[in-house]
């Protein structure tokens, strides 16, 4: 039974997660003053859905983006 539960958790693991979707562009790592730098896209809308290869920003990241804005 239990080599069946691992095998369960393997695949569970193994799939890709939906997480990016609670994300907007502003706050992926890879967004650059309305720019995406993994696309190479511009005109991103900050406020827009992620994508897959969201990054997520590092905690000194998102405290420097936040110093700019204020
Ligand atoms: S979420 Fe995707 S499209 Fe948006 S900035 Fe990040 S990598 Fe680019």
């Amino acid at each position: 039974m239990s080599l069946l539960r691992n095998a369960f958790g393997r695949l569970r693991r193994g799939l890709p997660t939906m997480d990016f979707m609670k994300n907007k562009h502003e706050d992926c790592a890879n967004f650059d003053n309305g720019a995406c730098k993994f696309f190479h896209f511009t005109n991103v809308d900050p406020k827009g859905q992620a994508c897959p290869h969201f990054k997520a920003k590092k905690k000194a990241e998102v405290e420097t983006a936040d110093a700019v804005h204020v």
